[in-house]
């Protein structure tokens, strides 16, 4: 009798080892496979829908990272115990679901199981259409609202999930798991903490996003970024007044613009430590001009609005140019008009506080914005830029040199700069010119360069005054 009781428990311990999780409790890989073949198996022969959710948490690796292994463990046991809770979860599946007999029984097969690390299933035996997937999978996201305390920390925890759906997005586990992923990658790339149903057209993009924004993390530490710089040309002086940072990321041997990164980088927060990192660099290649050939303008960085919100700019700034023994008026910064309308509350103080230590300000592709000008007497700017866009249409639509012709009589009237950007032609030139607005930047003169390029560039330009706007350089770059 011992025997049997003693065998019995063992091959009990046995098959839970094998099919359940050690660390949550919740069915294994190799359970969730059994199950959903099970319940794939109902659904074609009842012709019902099945549906699998594959939940993925948002960055707990960095959870994992800064707490350690054993709080990243005790909030998976956290997590788990609320995902049972979201669906009729049966630890026992009967025998009856699993000859797949009666007609109700497959419901027992629904469940939460862990796949691995972070990753979560959830197995909908029947569902009556996507939105019941949907509704279970809005639950989940709700339920992780409630914050977890782990060692003696809050932490906010939330999750991706991808919905797919037997027959329509796969007809085998395989299929519907690869769906359910890319489902669930596309719910992260779209801001995490959402739900995202498989679609076909999702197969590309979210993958591809995410393997975008991986790299870009590592970007900064592996020094891929780096600065061009563009001349601003003084076409009446005939001189070189400044140059503007523009930023690339070196990837994998391309030169990435910053269209294509710079926005992403502004949704995922990491715009901040790599304008920090803009400022110092730019500082550092401004000492380093002053030395090489007595460089004597400012340099232009490009900041988010958002940065201008943070309390610790103005130190940053002020330590770069300390760290260079650069002066703090030849940093100059550029933020975009319609940035600049978006922080109103937290930039206007902060623009005051960097004009009290000398640096100077721009605002950038200004005549963009629909802003109103009534702010602009009140804050301390010290030039507009001319959008591209109306330079580009000068001398063809009469809207656009309206549109310089105001911005310049703007700029003239309340005593600021005004410089014109994106200038490709003589034609746009002598058009700026005849109007009043003598700064520009553009490829006529240089498009933005290595800063060694930029050097050389500044060492055989030779302006002519009888047509400031040709720069002689001597030999092509
Ligand atoms: P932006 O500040 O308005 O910069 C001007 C853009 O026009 C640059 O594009 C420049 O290369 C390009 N450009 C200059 N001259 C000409 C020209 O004659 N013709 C044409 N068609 N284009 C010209 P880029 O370098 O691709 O930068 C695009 C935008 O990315 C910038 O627009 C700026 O908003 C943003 N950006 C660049 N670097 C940074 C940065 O370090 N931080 C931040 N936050 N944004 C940056
Ligand atoms: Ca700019
Ligand atoms: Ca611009």
């Amino acid at each position: 009798m011992q025997d049997v009781t003693d065998r019995r428990t063992a091959e009990d311990k046995i098959r839970h080892l094998a099919n359940f999780d050690s660390l949550t409790g919740l069915p294994n890989r190799r359970q969730l496979l059994w199950r959903t073949e099970r319940a794939l198996e109902h659904a074609r022969r009842q012709g019902h829908l099945c549906s699998l959710l594959l939940i993925d948490l948002d960055r707990f690796k960095v959870i994992n990272d800064t707490l350690g292994h054993a709080a990243g463990d005790e909030l998976l046991a956290e997590v788990a115990k609320r995902l049972r809770l979201c669906v009729r979860h049966s630890e026992q599946v009967t025998e009856v679901a699993a000859e797949t007999g009666s007609n109700r029984a497959h419901r027992t097969l629904e469940a939460v199981g862990r796949l691995g690390g972070d990753e979560f299933v959830a197995l909908l035996p029947e569902v009556a259409s996507e939105q019941d997937a949907e509704h279970v999978a809005s639950r989940i996201l709700e339920s992780m609202k409630a914050p977890i305390y782990v060692a003696g920390q809050e932490c906010i925890v939330t999750a991706s999930v991808g919905v797919a759906l037997f027959p329509r997005d796969g007809l085998n586990m395989l299929d519907l798991m690869r769906n359910a992923d890319v489902a669930m990658y596309s719910a992260k790339a779209s801001g995490r903490n959402a739900t995202a149903v498989y679609a076909p057209s999702l197969a590309t993009s979210g993958r591809e996003r995410l393997a975008i924004e991986t790299a870009l993390y590592k970007a900064l530490e592996r020094q891929e970024l780096v600065l061009h710089y563009q001349p601003k040309v003084d076409v009446q002086q005939g001189c070189v007044v400044g140059a503007e940072a523009l930023m690339r990321w070196k990837r994998a041997g391309r030169l990435v613009p910053p269209g294509d990164f710079i926005p992403l980088a502004e949704e995922i927060g990491l715009i901040l430590p790599m304008s920090k990192w803009a400022l110092g660099e730019a500082a550092r290649q401004l000492r380093a001009w002053r030395d090489g050939f007595g460089f004597s303008h400012s340099i232009a960085v490009n900041l988010p609005s958002r940065l201008f919100e943070r309390a610790d700019l103005v130190d940053h700034i002020r330590l770069s140019a300390l760290a260079c023994g650069v002066p703090l008026d030849s940093i100059q910064l550029e933020i975009t008009e319609t940035g600049l309308m978006k922080g109103q509350q937290g930039v206007f103080p902060a623009l005051h506080r960097l004009n009290d230590i000398g640096v100077r300000i721009s605002i950038d592709d200004f005549g963009t914005g629909y802003s109103s000008l009534s702010y602009l007497t009140t804050l301390p700017i010290s030039e507009l830029k001319i959008d591209g866009s109306f330079v580009r249409d000068l001398g063809r639509t009469p809207q656009s040199e309206a549109v310089a012709t105001a911005i310049i009589a703007l700029a003239r009237s309340l005593g600021l700069g005004v410089v014109a950007e994106g200038v490709e032609t003589e034609r746009q030139a002598q058009v700026l010119h005849s109007l009043g607005c003598h700064v520009m930047q553009g490829y006529l003169f240089s498009r933005p360069l290595p800063a060694e390029d930029f050097e050389r560039w500044m060492l055989r330009a030779r302006i002519q005054p009888s047509a400031p706007w040709i720069l002689m350089a001597e030999e092509p770059l």
